[in-house]
C-alpha cells in the first residue's frame, strides 16, 4: 500500500502553485541556504530557532518562531542543526511525532560515530520519520546555484512515503535525488562527502612513486654520470629531457598495470577452475582503480607528445644540429642518408602517433558522458581490444626507439640499463601472458570457466 502511494506521488509530482510550508532548525549557513532555495522554489519556509529576532540574512519571505510553533506549522523539518546539539529536540519529541524529519548533517571524520547521525536522530524521535537527505549539496553550491558537480542528492529512509515526500521537495529545486534505501545506508552517504578520490590514491601514490623513482635513476645517469665522466654540465636535463624520459616511460607502465590485473585474474581463475572464488582483496582493489591508472597514464602520454613538440625550439637540440652541419661543412663532407635509420625513426614517431590517438580514444570513452552512451559490449570493446592494441602500439614505439641501443654497452652506465628498457619489462609480460590466453587451448576453458563451469563443483546434482 505504501510503495503504491509512494510511486503515485513519484509519477505525479506536485504540479499545484501552492506547496506545503516546509520547517527549518537552525539560521545557519545551510539552514539559510536552504530556506532561500526552497522560497524560490515556492515553497513557505517556516525557521525553528533559539532566537526569534529576524536578521538580515534570513529570507525576507520566511517566518521566524521557537523550535515548537515552527514545527507546529509543517509535515516536514529539516535539521540544519550539527548533530552534538541533537539532544534538544527530545523535549520536541511529541511534537514530532508522526512528521517527516530529514537530516541532513555531515560529520569531521569518517566513521565518527558507532551509528549513523539519522539512526541517532531516530532513536531521539522514535515516533518521527527520519529520512536522509540533502548532506552530499553545500550551502555554498545552493546559494551560488553552482550546482552542476553535487546535483545529486542521496536520500534513504524506513518510511517509503516520508521518503517520497522529501524527494518530490528535491526534484522541486531542480537537484536530483538518488535513493539508497532504508536508514541503514546513512553511514554510508555520511561518509560520501568526507571521502578524498578514494580510487584515486593508489594510483597516485603509485605514480608519485615511481615519478621520484626514475627521476632520480635519469639524474644519476644522464646528470651525475656525464658530469663525472664526461666532464659535461648537462644540469639543464632536469626541465625537459628527463621529464620527457620519464613521462613515456610512466605512460607505458600504468597502462600496462591497467591490463595486468586482468591477465592475474585470468590465471587465477585458470588455477582455480572456478570464477566462484573471490580474488585476493588486493588484486579486487587494484581492478576498482584501472580507469583512474589508464587516465593517468593518459596524462603522461600527453605530457610526452608536448615535451617532443616543443624539442626543436630548444637551444640544446639547436646547438646539436648546428654543430652536426657546421662538421659536416668543415670536413667537406655530406653524410649520406641512412636508410635504415630513416625508417626507424619514421616507424617509431608513426607507432608513437597511432599509439596516443588509441590511449586518447580509450581514455575518453572511459568519461561517464561517453560511456553512457555505449552499450557494455561496445564499451568491452574499446577498453579491452582497443586498449590492448595502444599497449601494443606503444610497446612497439619503444621497442622500436631503443632497438638498436639494447646490445651496446655505452647504453649501460654504471652498468644501469636506461630507463626506456625497464619501461619494457612490464607491458611486454602482459602481452606476452595474454599472448599464451587467446591460444583456444588455455582461451576455451577460461571462457567456460567464465561462463559458470567448475572443474571441481563445490554443490554437484
Ligand atoms: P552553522 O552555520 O554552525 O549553523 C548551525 C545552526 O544550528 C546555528 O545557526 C543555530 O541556529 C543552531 N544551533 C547551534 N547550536 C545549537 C544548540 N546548542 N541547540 C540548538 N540549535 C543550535 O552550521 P551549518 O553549516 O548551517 O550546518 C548545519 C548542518 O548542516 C550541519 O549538521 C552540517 O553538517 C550540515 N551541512 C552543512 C553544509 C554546509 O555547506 N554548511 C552542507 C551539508 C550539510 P539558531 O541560532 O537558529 O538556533
Amino acid at each position: 500500500m505504501n510503495t503504491n502511494s509512494s510511486n503515485i506521488m513519484a509519477l505525479a509530482p506536485n504540479t499545484s502553485n501552492k506547496r506545503e510550508t516546509v520547517c527549518i532548525f537552525g539560521t545557519g549557513d545551510f539552514g539559510r541556504a536552504l530556506g532561500h532555495k526552497m522560497i524560490q522554489s515556492g515553497y513557505p519556509v517556516v525557521y525553528g530557532s533559539r532566537s526569534t529576532q529576524i536578521s538580515n540574512l534570513i529570507p525576507k519571505d520566511a517566518e521566524v518562531l521557537s523550535h515548537a510553533e515552527a514545527a507546529q506549522k509543517a509535515a516536514i523539518i529539516i535539521i540544519a542543526i550539527q548533530r552534538q546539539h541533537y539532544n534538544f529536540l527530545t523535549p520536541l519529541a511529541e511534537i514530532l511525532r508522526g512528521k517527516v524529519v530529514v537530516d541532513i548533517s555531515n560529520n569531521l571524520k569518517l566513521n565518527q560515530y558507532p551509528e549513523s547521525n539519522a539512526e541517532y536522530l531516530a532513536q531521539l524521535l522514535p515516533g518521527a520519520k527520519v529520512v536522509k537527505a540533502f548532506n552530499t549539496v553545500s550551502a555554498w553550491a545552493l546559494q551560488s546555484g553552482a550546482l552542476d558537480a553535487s546535483r545529486q542528492v542521496f536520500v534513504c529512509g524506513d518510511d517509503v512515503e516520508a521518503k517520497q515526500m522529501v524527494m518530490n521537495i528535491v526534484r522541486a529545486l531542480g537537484l536530483t535525488p538518488l535513493d539508497q534505501g532504508s536508514l541503514l545506508a546513512a553511514q554510508g552517504i555520511e561518509n560520501y562527502p568526507l571521502q578524498l578520490f578514494p580510487m584515486w590514491k593508489f594510483p597516485i601514490f603509485l605514480s608519485l612513486g615511481l615519478t621520484a623513482f626514475f627521476f632520480f635513476y635519469c639524474l644519476a645517469l644522464d646528470v651525475i654520470y656525464t658530469y663525472v665522466y664526461e666532464k659535461n654540465n648537462f644540469s639543464f636535463f632536469i626541465a625537459i629531457t628527463i621529464p620527457n624520459r620519464i613521462c613515456p616511460v610512466m605512460a607505458l607502465i600504468l597502462l600496462a598495470l591497467v591490463y595486468l590485473p586482468g591477465v592475474l585474474a585470468a590465471i587465477i581463475q585458470l588455477y582455480r577452475g572456478t570464477k566462484y572464488r573471490r580474488f585476493p582483496d588486493w588484486l579486487d582493489k587494484w581492478m576498482l582503480c584501472r580507469k583512474q591508472l589508464g587516465l593517468i597514464a593518459l596524462a603522461f602520454a600527453s605530457l610526452h607528445a608536448v615535451f617532443t613538440l616543443v624539442s626543436p625550439m630548444r637551444a640544446f637540440v639547436r646547438w646539436r644540429t648546428g654543430k652536426g652541419i657546421i662538421s659536416q661543412a668543415l670536413n667537406n663532407k655530406t653524410e649520406p642518408l641512412d636508410t635504415t635509420n630513416a625508417w626507424l625513426s619514421d616507424s617509431y614517431l608513426a607507432l608513437g602517433i597511432l599509439g596516443f590517438f588509441f590511449f586518447v580514444l580509450v581514455g575518453i570513452t572511459s568519461l561517464p558522458s561517453v560511456s553512457n552512451s555505449v552499450n557494455w559490449r561496445e564499451f568491452r570493446f574499446v577498453q579491452s581490444k582497443l586498449g590492448y592494441l595502444t599497449l601494443i602500439l606503444c610497446t612497439a614505439h619503444t621497442l622500436v626507439y631503443g632497438g638498436k641501443w639494447f646490445l651496446s654497452p655505452s647504453a649501460y652506465r654504471w652498468y644501469l640499463p636506461n630507463i626506456y628498457m625497464l619501461s619494457l619489462v612490464v607491458p611486454c609480460t602482459v602481452l606476452v601472458v595474454k599472448f599464451v590466453l587467446v591460444f583456444p587451448c588455455v582461451d576455451k576453458p577460461l571462457t567456460q570457466i567464465r561462463q559458470g563451469w567448475e572443474r571441481n563443483p563445490k554443490y554437484s546434482e
